[in-house]
């Protein structure tokens, strides 16, 4: 596809619609001198290139990726208007394209009757979800896993609600049994289960965790900023490419969080807020005289926190949907690319003898780190900093990772054979969201392997051929790296 074709039928759609609404005036000082903006232009251009190459599979760090062709025209169109969305009538048109895209959400999610908006980003999305939580369950305070979004701590905060960590077991999901006895005791309102952290991209067990919350009165709430989109490969494929268990139970709960600006190829400014009853929609009650006054319709600033939205972003939504919709088959075979990515480069991972995985990934996040004799965490962080630092530093063929910190116990709980001679340690860390990354998996682990290789002393004079042959490397203790018994291979 040609995205300047479809920009300049944009630019043409948009002059007409201008054009029928007669002569418009210009004024002299929105004017600016072309060669002062020539050379602006060619200097934005240098500071950008300063980026890290997103859009290239050799980027497997964060969860970032630039948005498909589509939402930048959807955007543009959008933008071009420059609707704002907090009320019908700042965005007519584009709030209805949001209330459209937003019920195609909730239908991925296996939410009915909803009350939804768009947000900008999953955090302000979270605030809203926790506000309304505060708000039905008031004295009680909100639980949340010690591997979820660091931005439940400060919204409970700011919010003033009691926060309660949980912790997580061996494969970084919440405890079950420490949820069990926390609800026990009668605190807690809310339990938010995370569907994808950030770190590990670990699925907590939303369909376990909702029985045990009910039956304490308790509501709960997903944040799905980052695996929501997963949904689409919990069904249809035999066996489905993620346990569909957790994925049926979101539909039962009472608020879920996704960011079409992860996974739904969406420009950033994109998260969504769902809550199954509508009429929490009473917690928002609140009156601003001068913005809502052409329609007796609901108005979606009537529903959410912020004010100005941009309508914008709906518009790139609504499009890319419309031409890669929420089935398997669309958007689903987007993610379900990265995620045999990252299954298949597990299965590299536990054969490599330079590099050890972390744990099976359950979404498309990768966790690994450096061979290390001894396996110290010293060791371990120093050679993750070093191998992710040479990545980036290598001018032929750069590979670009992220770290993660994992406490002691981590390794412990996962049967790593490390030394704990500190008490966390920093690991690789690769989200292969990008559906490219599956082509270029076999280059990238090759490249990996390469730079942990590179990093390893030199091989003693006597036996020269050591570090060339794998098979005459002297195993670490953590060469057999143990599988927690019962984790199914995804
Ligand atoms: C990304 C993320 C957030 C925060 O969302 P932003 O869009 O960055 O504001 C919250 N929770 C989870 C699980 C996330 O992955």
């Amino acid at each position: 596809m040609n995205p300047d074709r479809w920009i300049e039928r944009i630019l043409a759609r948009h002059r007409d619609w201008q054009n029928g609404h007669g002569d418009s005036p210009h004024h002299p000082s929105l004017g600016v001198d072309e060669n002062v903006l020539a050379r602006a232009l060619d200097e934005l251009a240098d500071r950008l290139a300063g980026s890290h190459p997103f859009f290239h599979p050799r980027y497997a760090g964060q969860m970032i990726k630039p948005p498909h062709p589509v939402a930048v025209l959807g955007y543009l169109a959008g933008m071009l208007v420059n609707s704002n969305n907090h009320a019908l009538d700042g965005g007519p048109a584009t709030s209805r394209l949001e209330v459209e895209a937003v019920a195609a959400l909730a239908a991925m999610l296996g939410f009915g009757t909803h009350l939804g908006h768009l947000t900008g980003g999953g955090t302000v999305a979270n605030l809203e979800a926790l506000f309304v939580a505060r708000e039905t369950h008031p004295d009680r305070g909100i639980a949340f896993s010690t591997e979820a979004h660091y931005t439940h701590a400060r919204m409970c905060h700011l919010l003033g609600v009691p926060a309660h960590p949980v912790p997580v077991d061996r494969n970084g999901r919440m405890d079950l049994d420490a949820l069990r006895s926390l609800l026990a005791t009668g605190t807690v309102g809310t339990v938010v289960a995370t569907a994808g952290t950030p770190a590990l991209g670990a699925v907590d067990p939303v369909h376990d965790i909702l029985p045990l919350a009910r039956a304490h009165g308790s509501r709960v709430h997903v944040d799905a900023a980052y695996g929501g989109f997963f949904a689409l490969l919990a069904r249809g494929d035999t066996p489905p490419l993620v346990d569909p268990a957790p994925w049926r139970a979101v539909a039962s709960c009472d608020s879920v969080v996704i960011d079409p600006h992860k996974h739904g190829l969406q420009p950033y400014g994109c998260g969504a807020v769902l809550f199954a009853d509508p009429s929490v929609a009473r917690f928002y009650d609140h009156d601003s005289p001068y913005t809502y006054f052409t329609s007796n319709l609901p108005h979606l600033g009537e529903t959410s926190l912020e004010c100005s939205r941009p309508g914008a972003a709906a518009a790139a939504l609504w499009l890319t949907l419309k031409v890669l919709p929420l089935t398997r088959d669309g958007l689903g075979e987007v993610l379900a690319a990265g995620r045999r990515a990252a299954l298949r480069w597990s299965t590299l991972l536990r054969d490599s003898a330079d590099l050890c995985l972390f744990q099976q990934p359950e979404l498309d996040i990768v966790t690994y780190y450096p061979r290390c004799d001894p396996p110290t965490l010293s060791q371990i962080d120093r050679a993750s900093a070093s191998l992710l630092d040479e990545g980036m530093r290598d001018q032929r063929d750069p590979v670009y990772l992220s770290t993660s910190h994992i406490p002691a116990d981590a390794f412990i709980a996962r049967q790593l054979s490390v030394v704990t001679d500190r008490p966390r340690a920093r690991i690789l860390r690769s989200v292969l969201m990008k559906p490219e990354s599956e082509t270029y998996l076999g280059h990238l682990h090759r490249r990996v392997e390469a730079l942990a290789r590179a990093l390893r002393p030199a091989p003693a004079a006597a036996d020269p051929h050591s570090a060339l042959d794998p098979s005459r490397s002297p195993a670490p203790p953590g060469r057999n790296l143990t599988v927690p018994p019962g984790k199914e291979a995804g």
